[in-house]
This record gives C-alpha cells, structure tokens and sequence, in this order.
C-alpha cells in the first residue's frame, strides 16, 4: 500500500487508453485505490502553473488577448497550495507515458525531462510509474522515445494486477480522486473493459501486446466502476482503454449487449466507445453500439496504411478491402444523425507514417483510398494521422527503427495538406452541412476574440465561434462555415 501519497498526472496516451484532459484516465484513478487515504492529486499543470508565477506574478492562464495557456489550464489549486503539497508529502507519484501522441485542444502532456526540472527545488520521493515504465513515452511523433533513466527517481513502480477482480476494489475506491480534479462537470471518464491484443502476433509498432495478456472485463465490473462514478459526479464515459471494443468477450453479441444496456440502463449524458479493429466489424455488433451508445461516437480504426506491402511487412490487420467493408457497414448502421447534431456512430481512419517498407508510392495509395471513400459517398468522422514513435520492444524498433521515417520524412507534408484539403474538406461539408445545430458544445480555449468549443466525447469536432464566451460552460451552435479539420459556427443558445 502507497501512504501519504501524491499524485502527479503528467497524462497518458496509449494504443489503449486516453488520459489526456478532458479524458480522466484510469491510471491516476487505479493509483489512488492502492492508497489507504486518498492522495492528494496535482497534476503537470501545476507544476508549471507555480514556476510561471515565479517569474511573473501577475501571469493569467486566459489571458484577453492571444491564446489560453493550455499547458496551465488543468491547475488543481492556487500556487501556495501546490508548494506547500510539494514540501509535505512523503512520496510523489508520477504518472507519465504517451505512446500515441496527438495534438490536444485544452492540455499538454509533460515529458520526463519537464518534470524533473520543475521538481528540481523540491526534496521529494519520486516514485514513477504509468504507461512510461513499458517503452517509454513520447510526445511528438516521428522522434525517439524518452526512456526512464533510474537514478532520476527513488523508484520505477510498475502497476500491476494480475485480474479484474483484484483490480476491482482498487478501481472503485480510486473513483473518488475525481473530485480532486478541475473542470469535473465537463470531463469524460475513460472506462477499462479489456487489456492486451486479440491477435496472435501484434502490429510492429504497438506497444499493447508488450504489456499484457489478452483480458476481459466482466460487465458487472464494468457497471459497478460506471456507477461508482456516477454517483461521485461523471456524466460522460467512453470504453476506450482496450485494443478493440469489437472483440469484448470475445466478439460474442450476446456479451457485448449485456455489458452495453446495463450501462445504458445508467443513462450516462454521453456513453462512446474508441478502438474498432475493422476485422470485427459486422452488422450486428454495430447494430448494438449504435442501440446503447449516445449518438456522435466514434470507432476508431487503426487502418495504419492501404498500401498493401506495407500492411504485411508490418503485420497490420486490415487488409484494404476488409477496412472497406468496415467503413461501410458502420455507414449503414451509424449513418443516422442524432439529436445532439452528430450522426450516431461513425468510422474513424488512423493512418501511420514511417512503417517498415513505406516508400512515396504508400502515400500515394493512402490518398487514392481516401478519395475512393470520398467518392462513393461515405462518412469518416475523422482522419488521424500521425508518425510512428519506434519504441523499443517493438518489431519496428528492432527491424526498421527510423529508417523510413527518416528516407520519406520530405514526403509527409505534402500528403497531410492534400488530405486535409481534399478529403477533409469535403467530408467536413457531408458530415456537418451548414446551418446544422449541434448542441452541448463545451467551451474549452480561447484565441483573442475566438471560443473553440467541442462536445464531450470521443473525437468531437472542434468548433470556433467568433465570441468571447466563459469558459466551461455549455452551448448550441449553427454551423456557418469550415477551417481545416475544424467548423466555424454561431451560437444559437
Ligand atoms: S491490433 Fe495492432 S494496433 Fe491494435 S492492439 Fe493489436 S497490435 Fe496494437
């Protein structure tokens, strides 16, 4: 058991899992069920939130003109508090890893070396763990890793269980660090229902099968967490910390629709879902998620690349047409738009840049796909791309490492702006016609005069209206334009 702990949240992005504000992980939360007394919780926010106030006493976080400062934003309370904790606590656990960097609207995660600097005037046990302590962490993508180096902390302590069950008290007791942490009203909880990878030999970029055996979690464990929650304040849920929600139990229907209406019966404000492996995509599965879930969901499908050489060379699991077939169905069933604005449920496209044997040509054919999607009419909520991070343990690291992120690095520009151009743009007019109202779009940063709102969900399109508005606070808004990969809209309540 930890004692007199606390915990600082340096946020974590995983194949599996999201722990980036407004996403509450489950890392901060599991760490705090180990403890007896519940820690204390700070996060990088506030680490850097002091440090800015040292050289200018005056700094404000929304400043009126230019951007907010969304490396401070997620401060949990004023700086003499955050000192003080930092001068008292006995030990200070970092939680810290990002393996599938992105950009993100209202946080920024810290990196190993961040936060070792800003601890620096402070005698405290660091104890490190998350996500970093397999592989490393990397918030950039297309870079090496920044691996843990020991003598940096009193101790590297990796989180382990060996089952749900024994996870299970750690998890429900854990719940109530949320009400430590700031803006509770309009975060999302992400939500455990499975661990390790479904095939029998992973991607060769992936971290997930490096870090454990394939796992389900049963429903009632799923639900107690979800009401356990409930009851403490959260409103809004995705089931996203698993490779793929598609492969619950097995893909057994029968599984998936027990675990899905027993937390529908909850009726959380928002229950989403992340990762889809296209594989396991049929019409019935989808026909569930689009029952249970709150429509503007999102199945992210870690397509990765439609070049077909470099979907073998890397041991990926979607061949073209089957990732096709995916998109399709999930068009058929989740087409539909909701009230809240967005259409029901919705395919996401991941794309990765830097595989093994990736040449111009994949580029090439990643494109041709995309507009192939494009032409037969077909909705994707959105297309991340992102280039890889080789972290060591992977197939990647130890076949390729940079090698192809380094020959075809000049390439990736050109093909981004292309995509954002002349896939985006057009997918942005289908999925949200001008004059669509969508609601509950939380205020999140400003830019001078500008609000960036989104909904709270998995991947919600970020609008900007052109009004100061308060932060953290609730909107509708009639969608009278479109930037890249974003909307502009005017508020209509
Ligand atoms: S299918 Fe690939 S990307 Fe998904 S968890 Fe398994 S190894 Fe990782």
């Amino acid at each position: 058991m930890i004692q007199d702990t606390t915990i600082l949240d340096c946020y974590t992005d995983e194949p599996a899992g999201l722990g980036v504000p407004p996403f509450v992980g489950v890392w901060p939360r599991y760490v705090a069920g180990l403890s007896e007394r519940e820690p204390t919780y700070l996060t990088i926010d506030d680490l850097r939130w002091i440090r800015y106030l040292e050289h200018r006493p005056d700094a404000v976080i929304d400043p009126p003109v230019g951007r907010t400062h969304i490396e401070a934003l997620n401060h949990t309370r004023k700086a003499e508090e955050i000192r003080h904790i930092l001068e008292t606590t006995e030990r200070l656990v970092i939680i810290a890893g990002v393996q599938t960097p992105g950009k993100y609207l209202s946080a920024r995660p810290g990196t190993l070396r961040e936060v070792n600097k800003l601890l620096t005037s402070f005698a405290v046990r660091k104890v490190l763990t998350g996500p970093v302590l397999t592989a490393g962490t990397q918030v950039r993508g297309g870079v090496r890793p920044q691996l843990p180096q020991a003598e940096d902390y009193e101790e590297l302590r990796p989180f382990v269980f060996d089952s749900y069950e024994e996870l299970q008290p750690f998890a429900l007791r854990g719940a109530t660090l949320i009400g430590q942490m700031p803006n509770m009203p309009n975060r999302i909880a992400e939500i455990e229902t499975g661990r390790g990878c479904p095939r029998e030999k992973g991607c060769s970029f992936c971290t997930e099968p490096l870090k454990h055996a394939v796992q389900w979690r049963t429903a009632r464990h799923i639900t107690e967490e979800v009401r356990t929650l409930m009851d403490l304040g959260v409103r809004a849920f995705r089931l996203g910390k698993q490779s793929c929600i598609y492969s619950y139990e097995g893909g057994d229907p029968q599984k998936i629709e027990a675990m899905l209406s027993a937390l529908a019966m909850l009726k959380p404000a928002v229950l989403h879902i992340d990762n889809a492996n296209p594989a396991m995509v049929d019409e019935r599965r989808t026909e569930l998620f689009v029952r249970y879930l709150t429509p503007g969901s999102t199945a992210a499908m870690g397509i990765e690349s439609f070049d077909p050489q470099v979907t073998r060379a890397n041991n990926l699991n979607c061949p073209y047409e089957m990732a096709f077939e995916a998109i399709r169905t999930i068009n058929r069933i989740g087409g539909v738009r909701g009230e809240n604005g967005c259409h029901a449920l919705l395919p996401g496209i991941n794309i990765l840049l830097g595989l093994a044997e990736e040449t111009a040509q994949t580029l090439d054919r990643n494109l041709a796909a995309l507009q192939q999607i494009v032409d037969e009419g077909l909705l994707v909520r959105r297309i991340n791309i992102r280039q890889v991070v080789p972290f060591p343990g992977t197939a990647l690291y130890e076949q390729a490492g940079q090698r192809y992120l380094r020959r075809n690095r000049r390439y990736y520009r050109a093909f981004i702006d292309e995509v954002r151009e002349e896939i985006d743009r057009p997918m942005l007019e289908r999925l949200f016609p001008i004059g669509t109202v969508l609601k509950d779009l939380c205020s999140e940063v400003h830019n001078g005069g500008t609000t960036f709102l989104r909904q709270i969900g998995s991947y919600p399109i970020l609008v900007a209206v052109a009004e100061r508005l308060p932060l953290g606070e609730r909107f509708d808004a009639r969608v009278t334009g479109y930037m890249r990969r974003s909307l502009t809209a005017e508020r209509v309540r």
